[in-house]
């Protein structure tokens, strides 16, 4: 998965058709097939201080600083969202604890009227003095990712110089400092870490914590991804059944990604599944996607996105920009394409993308 140089190839955007006229009127953010955008995903960096197999070649080419998004630029986006009805907010990236105007993005954000802040994270540099400044700010909860509790095997996946220890050193600051509902992200691919799916489950009961099991996505930047890697979300569940029994809860809303199953014998904690690929569940999907350099995003697998900085910095008005979000939602695809054989992996990787 390496030797390659990987670069985020700039992506040509042309503004989209306007919406109906009804829908240019109203200011909510809806698409054209009856779904009403209530979530934004905010990513604050392309850069990262890890490598995760599934997400970032070592030699990945970062975005240049001029085109990334500046903290105004941001909280003008995500004022004019909430305007039109986003509701919760996740901070993501790259890793967004690596972005140096953190605090005060928190703080802006917690100041929109909206119902939760998170932020996902990869817990390597929290320290219980910022958990307890971002929650004074306003976050209200931060999810991790933790794909092995092994220390040479989170060396392999990671190729950073963190360890398992320090992600679940981080977990329980987050606990402590009440960032909470925490949740734990693992992916789970084939021949890396699906030995340890029942350990990880456990994890959940231990910490008290919801650990969510994603299914390995086309969306790396070695473009490495096939079938063959992909634990399909059944498995997952098979395997943590034969450790735990297991009671299914469903999903918390139609909207959320995860479907979430409660121990049957009364433990803390709880697991959720993530199954993009073989449980696809695009039908009541509410999120939108900002990536750092400030292109819009209608899916996680869009190959099509929409320029909001470039006419952010030629001077749009909020009446014109509002119009332009409006109009690029509505466009947002029914599902995604992940399991046709037409399939295209977005140029982007899932740390430009922010997961
Ligand atoms: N750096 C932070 C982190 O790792 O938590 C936030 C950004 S990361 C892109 C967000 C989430 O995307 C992580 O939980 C990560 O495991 C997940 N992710 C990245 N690449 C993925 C892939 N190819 N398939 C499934 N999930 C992926
Ligand atoms: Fe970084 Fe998160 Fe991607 Fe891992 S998954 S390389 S921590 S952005």
């Amino acid at each position: 998965m390496t030797g390659v140089t990987h670069t985020l190839p700039i992506l040509m955007t042309e503004p989209p058709p306007p919406a109906p006229g009804t829908v240019r009127h109203d200011l909510r953010l809806i698409d054209s097939h009856g779904r009403t955008i209530r979530d934004l995903r905010l990513s604050v960096t392309d850069r990262c201080n890890f490598r995760c197999v599934y997400c970032m070649e070592p030699d990945v080419r970062f975005k240049r600083k001029m085109d990334l998004l500046t903290l105004p630029e941001m909280v003008r986006l995500a004022s004019l969202c909430v305007e039109m009805g986003v509701r919760k907010i996740r901070i993501t990236g790259g890793e967004p604890t690596i972005y140096p105007h953190l605090d005060e993005l928190i703080a802006a954000l917690a100041d929109l009227p909206i119902e939760d802040l998170a932020m996902t994270t990869n817990g390597s540099l929290l320290t219980s003095e910022q958990a307890r400044a971002w929650r004074r700010l306003g976050l209200r909860r931060l999810t991790f990712s933790i794909d092995t509790l092994r220390d040479e095997r989170f060396t392999a996946i990671t190729r950073s110089t963190s360890n398992p220890t320090r992600v679940l050193d981080a977990v329980r600051i987050a606990r402590d400092e009440g960032l909470t509902p925490v949740r734990l992200n693992a992916v789970i691919m084939r021949g890396f870490n699906d030995d340890e799916i029942a350990d990880l489950a456990g994890l959940a009961r231990d910490l008290g914590v919801e650990v969510r099991f994603i299914e390995y996505m086309p969306l790396d930047s070695a473009r490495a991804w096939d079938r063959s890697r992909l634990v399909p979300a059944r498995e997952i569940v098979d395997a943590i059944r034969r450790r735990f029994e297991l009671v299914p809860l469903g999903r918390e809303s139609p909207n959320a990604t995860a479907t979430r199953y409660a121990f049957a014998d009364g433990a803390p904690g709880a697991i959720g599944i993530i199954a993009s690929v073989t449980q696809v569940f695009c039908d009541h999907c509410s999120r939108l996607r900002i990536t750092a350099d400030g292109q819009l995003r209608t899916c996680l697998f869009s190959t099509r996105e929409f320029d909001l900085r470039g006419p952010m910095r030629r001077g749009i008005t909020d009446d014109d920009l509002r119009l332009l979000l409006l109009d690029a939602t509505w466009t947002k695809p029914r599902g995604h394409e992940i399991n046709s054989p037409d399939y295209e992996q977005p140029a982007r990787p899932m740390s430009s993308i922010g997961g």
